[in-house]
């Protein structure tokens, strides 16, 4: 029977970190980033000639076709740098966090859900955890004189900390709208136990995990999503949980 070898990064989080930012830097990756802004460019410019036109029609693939040139800049980004997320399918340790989410993420995650058969059901969970979660802050918001981030930040990890599964998440533990999660869920990679992931872990709060999406040109694809949100009048949110419920029944849902 053949050995599995599992290769352990031991360089320390500060090393992992400088390898990622050599990556980036290098002209592959900037030429990945490229492809994976331009598509969103063309929709940007599309609006801005005609900002009555939203060009349903194009969005979709539009986006389609973002995604899959960011996850292969991610990818770039792992392998240049020898990070190995320790992430894997199946493993749905993070996939209690509320995540971070851009109102045109939102959408197309809604449109995603609401093509499946289950997409009430997903929905009403959705709507459960989005009343859950927002009187867990109002009360937290109530009880603290800290900033308001702080305080969200806070109420978010004492969120995760209840271990409850993000709307999306199936059964098996895989993400049922994989190919539209949002930035957020892409970008977040650990190289620790699986274990660590869980806010019950001891080392959970001090587990360092590499930072893939920092930059001034990676916050262009995020600026420039955020502007297809405000071209569209799509409600903000700050999460997923709290976005589902609010675009469940967008009318570009139908286009
Ligand atoms: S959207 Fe998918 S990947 Fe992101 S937290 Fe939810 S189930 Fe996990």
């Amino acid at each position: 029977m053949k050995q599995l070898r599992v290769l352990v990064d031991e360089r320390s989080p500060e090393a992992r970190q400088d390898a990622l930012e050599r990556a980036r830097e290098q002209p592959t990756a900037r030429l990945l980033l490229d492809q994976a802004v331009a598509p969103l460019r063309r929709l940007a410019r599309r609006l801005a000639e005609d900002p009555d036109a939203a060009p349903l029609e194009e969005l979709w693939p539009a986006l389609d076709e973002a995604y899959a040139a960011l996850d292969r800049y991610l990818g770039h980004l792992l392998e240049r740098s020898g990070v190995t997320p320790r992430c894997g399918a199946g493993c749905p340790a993070c996939c209690t966090a509320a995540p971070t989410i851009l109102p045109i993420e939102g959408l197309r995650m809604a449109r995603a859900l609401r093509r499946r058969d289950d997409g009430q059901a997903r929905l009403l969970r959705a709507a459960q955890q989005s009343s859950l979660f927002h009187a867990l802050l109002q009360r937290a918001l109530a009880r603290s004189d800290a900033d308001a981030r702080e305080v969200y930040l806070e109420t978010q990890l004492r969120w995760r900390a209840r271990g409850m599964p993000c709307p999306a998440l199936d059964d098996d533990g895989r993400c049922a709208a994989y190919e539209s999660r949002p930035l957020a869920c892409r970008a977040y990679v650990s190289v620790e136990e699986p274990a660590r992931c869980l806010p019950s872990d001891p080392a959970f709060v001090g587990a360092r995990r590499p930072l893939l999406w920092r930059s001034d040109a990676e916050a262009r694809f995020e600026a420039l999503l955020s502007e297809l949100g405000d071209a569209l009048e799509l409600p903000r949110a700050l999460n997923l949980l709290l976005a589902l419920p609010r675009l469940f029944d967008h009318p570009a849902l139908d286009a």
